[in-house]
């Protein structure tokens, strides 16, 4: 290394130094992520794609909106306090996993053997620690669940009855499996059995999708990015989709974090999430364009469909769908829910 290079080494040590020992004494320090900084804090999150219009009943659509604006006040009541993106990405998805509108935790699609089988992952962008879960059967609010094998296990992802003992170990609350159950979800797994009566067995099971994730950005401009959902009815053989794999359902980097929701086999084979954001930090691509060329175009290339929600550490937003329509919504610093559902026009700050 040169004289030059040891010289800027040096003061990135020193500047490392001072960093670390503002954050031991509890000393907030400027954002230390290379983007500009941040816009304001910003929640986006979706309730998943593959929504069509007619196939709601006013009521139900209705309660999903508010669900969706609950879910965002939720997260900016942890931003507007100074809180982290991953506080906020856990109690805006924990709202969503809780209400039956949506494919995730209590309302949760039904596997072909008529379970309900949850996945969701969690990643914080500015270290990029990440913690996943996938199979259970009896955790309330599997985002918790993925957010506590980030922090305090040193694995990344479990599944299953593993899972489900580490939750029971981390005073995680478990359910009985009923809880997750509502008639429309029951009656979703019956049509698709019936269709599937002469069909392909890769043929998917049903159009609508209804995972749900967010992505929050703070006020110190960190990013995380968060997903959770029950699959795909009629799912079997232990089916995992792409929302609790890093990189294909979920990703957060210190500029862009991604949570998708669609076709699962596809986004795992475009490693979806990632791609976006790698688009943006390799690349130099607006998150817009990324997130547009991904979902719009190599998803739907490839034989697959779905949306994706999309937040820069510049604040910039998308929320492509390639669908007729996805649960969206965005909150900023007034604290005023946004929501759309179809392919109704959202404005963005
Ligand atoms: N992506 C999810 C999966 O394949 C489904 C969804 O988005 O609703 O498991």
């Amino acid at each position: 290394m040169g004289k030059r290079g040891g010289t800027w080494m040096a003061a990135w040590l020193a500047l490392g130094a001072m960093l670390a020992a503002g954050a031991q004494a509890g000393v907030q320090s400027d954002p230390v992520h290379d983007g500009a900084p941040a816009a304001a804090p910003l929640l986006v999150l979706h309730g998943g794609a593959g929504v069509e219009r007619g196939s709601l009943a006013a009521a139900e659509e209705a309660a999903a909106r508010q669900a969706l604006a609950r879910a965002l006040q939720a997260g900016h009541a942890v931003l507007r306090e100074g809180g982290a993106a991953l506080d906020a990405v856990t109690a805006a998805i924990a709202v969503l996993e809780d209400a039956p509108e949506f494919n995730a935790g209590r309302g949760a699609v039904f596997t072909h053997d008529g379970h309900n089988e949850l996945d969701a992952a969690i990643m914080d962008g500015a270290s990029g620690r990440a913690g996943a879960i996938a199979g259970v059967r009896r955790v309330r609010n599997p985002i918790r669940l993925a957010r506590a094998v980030m922090e305090a296990s040193p694995h990344v992802m479990l599944a299953g009855e593993g899972a489900e003992a580490f939750a029971a170990a981390r005073g995680i609350e478990l359910v009985d499996p009923s809880w997750f159950r509502t008639d429309k979800r029951w009656r979703q797994l019956q049509q698709a059995r019936a269709r599937e009566q002469g069909q392909a067995a890769t043929a998917p099971a049903h159009p609508y999708f209804g995972t749900v994730g967010a992505v929050a950005l703070d006020a110190r401009g960190g990013l995380a990015a968060g997903t959770s959902t029950g699959g795909m009815t009629n799912k079997r053989w232990g089916r995992i989709g792409d929302s609790p794999i890093i990189g294909a359902g979920t990703w957060a980097d210190a500029r862009c974090a991604v949570s998708g929701t669609g076709w699962g086999e596809y986004y795992i084979r475009a490693a979806a999430a990632h791609e976006i954001c790698a688009r943006v930090r390799l690349a130099g691509q607006p998150l817009v364009q990324a997130a547009a060329e991904v979902i719009n175009r190599d998803i739907p290339a490839a034989g697959g469909n779905g949306g994706a929600i999309a937040l820069g550490a510049d604040g910039s937003i998308a929320l492509p769908f390639n669908t007729g329509g996805m649960y969206r919504g965005w909150i900023g610093a007034d604290g005023v829910p946004h929501v759309a559902v179809f392919d109704e026009p959202l404005p963005l700050p």
